[in-house]
């Protein structure tokens, strides 16, 4: 017999499980079916664990910069107070006791298991059937995507989700991948002492992001001992008395271990989308502006593929909560979807790039204003690389994309997400104040560049 529910919400990341409990809350009948860890992959194997890798790292980066600075300071690196603290603080040893109890506490009913839709308002769980009067909501989130590299399946390979329970940082590493999860990773590690290489197939780092981006992080890394490929297309892996090789061209490059970071596989393939006739076929879902992707069902975070943030898990599920609640909310916009690396410098970006806007047909102007010749930055000293980039749409008079990277980019960033955001006319914003001596006052700079 099938249970009759409101809502089921089928994979509880963070954007799941916060619609799930706010509609809970709000006293309608929701289950949340979760396979693996209620949280997701943010809190066990993504954002969390990392930062604390990079937060770790990065004491250790400016202990080092002492000398430049303040006199001196004896750094010995040690993992252990990292990985305990992935244990301890951020995942419980990875047991979800915490997140589960926060969901049942809302006034939801968790099932343990793997959801499959099996027709319009109907999922199945097991041997258990639900049907579901409102709203079936996918949070279905990713798996590290593993590219058909000859001989890599066959080898004892890490992706993020080993990387994260490490107990030491390995005595080498090889990355393969260039994007965020990828550097954050290379640069934690190198800082505590592991040999990194990074094997990049594309012609620069986050190739996703400005091409000065790009640059300034491998500038950073080759000064700091990490060896960067770009252009390389890795093309064999194999594994042999403990030891890792990786050819792309000419060069073959051998370490303990290899993490491999080079995208996502979204999981949509096997939820039962053909039953209410979802096309999952593609690398994400069609979303509508309510993130409706077929009559009474939801789709957020990863695999709608508007970014594979958390903050857009989270915003997704909050309109989707709306929406089932019947409470108004004008839906989803994309034009100012910020995103923050958090290498050392951090790059911070929001909206376009200059590249994306002029492939929209915009007219372009842009400027770039150094950290390093700001007073901030001048002051700073060690450690200052970064620049802000600003992409004006001109026939608007607005930011349309800037990009934010230095010390604390990510939290210089806030101040333009918000002007891309709100469409704030360039002119006040060039009015504003802009206090002395701080890193955002780079902004200021690069706006008299425009
Ligand atoms: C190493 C790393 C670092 C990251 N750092 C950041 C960062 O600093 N900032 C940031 O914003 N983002 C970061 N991200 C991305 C972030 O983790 C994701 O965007 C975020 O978790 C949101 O994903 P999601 O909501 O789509 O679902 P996910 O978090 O992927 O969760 C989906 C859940 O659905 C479950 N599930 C899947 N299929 C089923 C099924 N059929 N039945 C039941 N359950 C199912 C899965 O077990 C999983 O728990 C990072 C990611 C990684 C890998």
């Amino acid at each position: 017999m099938a249970e009759q529910v409101d809502v089921v919400v089928v994979g509880m990341g963070p954007g799941g499980e916060s619609a799930a409990a706010e509609l809970a809350r709000a006293g309608l009948v929701v289950v949340g079916v979760e396979r693996r860890l209620v949280g997701g992959e943010c809190p066990y194997y993504g954002c969390i664990p990392t930062k604390m890798m990079v937060r770790g790292s990065d004491a250790l980066a400016e202990a080092r910069r002492v000398a430049d600075l303040a006199g001196t300071a004896e750094v010995t690196p040690d993992f252990a107070p990292v990985a305990q603290r992935i244990r301890g603080e951020a995942t419980d040893d990875w047991d979800d006791q915490v997140a589960a109890d926060r969901f049942t506490d809302a006034g939801g009913r968790l099932v343990r298991g793997e959801a499959v839709i099996t027709g319009p308002g109907a999922v199945r769980v097991g041997d258990r059937e639900f049907t579901v009067a409102k709203a079936i909501i996918l949070n279905t989130g990713t798996e590290p995507a593993v590219p058909p590299i000859t001989g890599l399946a066959d080898t004892p390979f890490w992706t993020n989700r080993d990387a994260v329970a490490a107990t030491e940082a390995p005595d080498s590493l090889i990355v393969l991948g260039g994007g965020a999860i990828g550097l954050e990773m290379a640069q934690a590690f190198s800082r505590f002492g592991t040999h990194v290489t990074v094997f990049e197939a594309a012609d620069r780092l986050l190739a996703l992001e400005e091409p000065e981006s790009g640059e300034l992080v491998e500038k950073v890394f080759r000064e700091e001992g990490i060896a960067v490929h770009t252009g390389a297309s890795v093309e064999s892996v194999s594994h042999e008395d403990g030891r890792f090789a990786v050819t792309a061209g000419t060069v073959t490059v051998e370490a303990d271990r290899l993490l491999v970071a080079t995208g996502r596989r979204p999981n949509i393939r096997d939820l039962g989308l053909d039953t209410v006739g979802v096309d999952a076929s593609g690398r994400s879902l069609d979303a509508d502006e309510h993130l409706r992707v077929a009559d009474g069902v939801y789709a957020i975070g990863d695999i709608v593929g508007k970014g594979a943030f958390t903050h857009m898990s989270m915003y997704q599920a909050a309109i989707v909560a709306d929406h089932v609640l019947g409470k108004d909310n004008a839906g989803a916009e994309y034009h100012a979807v910020p995103r923050v690396t958090f290498t050392d410098p951090e790059v911070g970006a929001v909206g376009l790039t200059e590249q994306q806007a002029r492939d929209q047909g915009l007219n372009v102007a842009t400027s770039v204003s150094e950290i390093p010749s700001s007073s901030r930055g001048w002051i700073h000293k060690t450690g200052n690389e970064g620049f802000i980039k600003l992409v004006a749409d001109t026939d608007k008079g607005v930011l349309v994309g800037a990009t934010s990277a230095g010390p604390t980019g990510g939290e210089v960033l806030s101040m333009l997400t918000l002007a891309v955001h709100e469409r704030t006319p360039i002119a006040n914003l060039r009015r504003m104040i802009y206090a002395y001596p701080t890193f955002h006052r780079a902004v200021e700079d690069a706006l008299s560049r425009l």
